[in-house]
Parts: structure tokens; C-alpha cells; sequence
């Protein structure tokens, strides 16, 4: 949704409060679409001197498939977000700055998505300490052992045993 946040330049107004629910089921990342849920957006614009600023909280849900196991899964995440708002580019070299335009136009689901963007995981993990599958037998070793394991026997230890024999 897009927000009109001249007043708060204007000094007409000093707060405005946001409350948005955000559709990513179709945005693609890695391969996949992690943002399937709805993503909810809470927060505030705050104008003082024409200071312009965006805070808000965003709950998502991240949803893949572990890059060990292949298991599909998904996981809450909360992310709290801060942004100067300015005109134009010129207002400001803070890199995190949303330009809003001679319009005053937020678009929040453009600035809420590349901030969930940065949040999402470098590798995709169903959990910390994921077992992953047997390269052997394609067990899932978080069930327990496969027997593979065992079966393999090291060559130098095998010697050994006939040279002790
Ligand atoms: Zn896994
Ligand atoms: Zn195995």
C-alpha cells in the first residue's frame, strides 16, 4: 500500500500510524517464494522540523525447503526497521533513505521488501544442527543412523588388523 505522508513534511501533522498487511506470495528469492504468508507492518511516521522518519515492526514468515535434509519448513521472524524519508536525493546520503517524491508517496511494501530481503537467511536451515541426508543411502540422518557408517571400513585400519593376526 502506499502512503501519503505530505503532512507530516508540512508540519501539518506529527504522527501518522501505520498498520498494513503486506502481500510477497509471489516474490521470488533464491529459487524460491520464502514470503508465501502475509506480512504484518506496524508503525509510525514521525515528522518534527522536517525530519520525516518511518519505524516499524514486521512480522513474516519464512518458509523453505533445508538445504541439508530438503525437509520443507518455516519459521516466525520479527525485524524492527528505520528510515529517514527525504524528497529527493539530495536530502541526505544516509544509504537506508526512502526518496518519496515531489508525490510524498511511501511505498511501503516496496521498502518493507527490501529490508526483508537483507533478513533472509544465507543458507536455509529447517534447524542449526540439521543432520542432512546420507550421501550413500539418502536417509534422513535426523531420524537416527543409517548403517552406513558402520558398513564403511578404513583401508589402513583393515591392514592393520592382518598385520596383527
Ligand atoms: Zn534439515
Ligand atoms: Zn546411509
Amino acid at each position: 500500500m502506499k502512503w501519503n505522508v505530505r503532512t507530516l513534511f508540512t508540519g501539518e501533522r506529527e504522527e501518522l500510524s501505520i498498520q498494513d498487511t503486506l502481500d510477497f506470495s509471489g516474490a521470488e528469492w533464491s529459487g524460491g517464494y520464502p514470503l508465501a504468508k502475509p506480512v504484518i507492518v506496524s508503525g509510525t511516521v514521525t515528522g518534527a522540523g522536517g525530519i520525516v522518519v518511518l519505524r516499524c515492526t514486521v512480522e513474516y514468515t519464512f518458509e523453505g525447503s533445508c538445504d541439508r535434509c530438503l525437509a520443507r519448513f518455516s519459521r516466525g521472524g520479527m525485524l524492527e526497521t528505520e528510515h529517514l524519508l527525504i524528497l529527493s536525493e539530495a536530502d541526505s546520503d544516509d544509504v537506508d533513505a526512502v526518496v518519496v517524491g515531489d508525490s510524498y508517496q511511501l511505498d511501503l511494501d516496496e521498502v518493507i521488501q527490501a529490508d526483508l530481503w537483507l533478513e533472509m537467511p544465507m543458507k536455509s536451515l529447517c534447524k542449526p544442527d540439521c543432520k542432512g541426508l546420507c550421501h550413500r543411502c539418502g536417509a534422513d540422518l535426523n531420524a537416527g543412523p543409517c548403517g552406513c557408517a558402520e558398513k564403511e571400513i578404513d583401508p589402513r585400519l583393515e591392514a592393520l588388523k592382518q598385520l596383527l593376526q
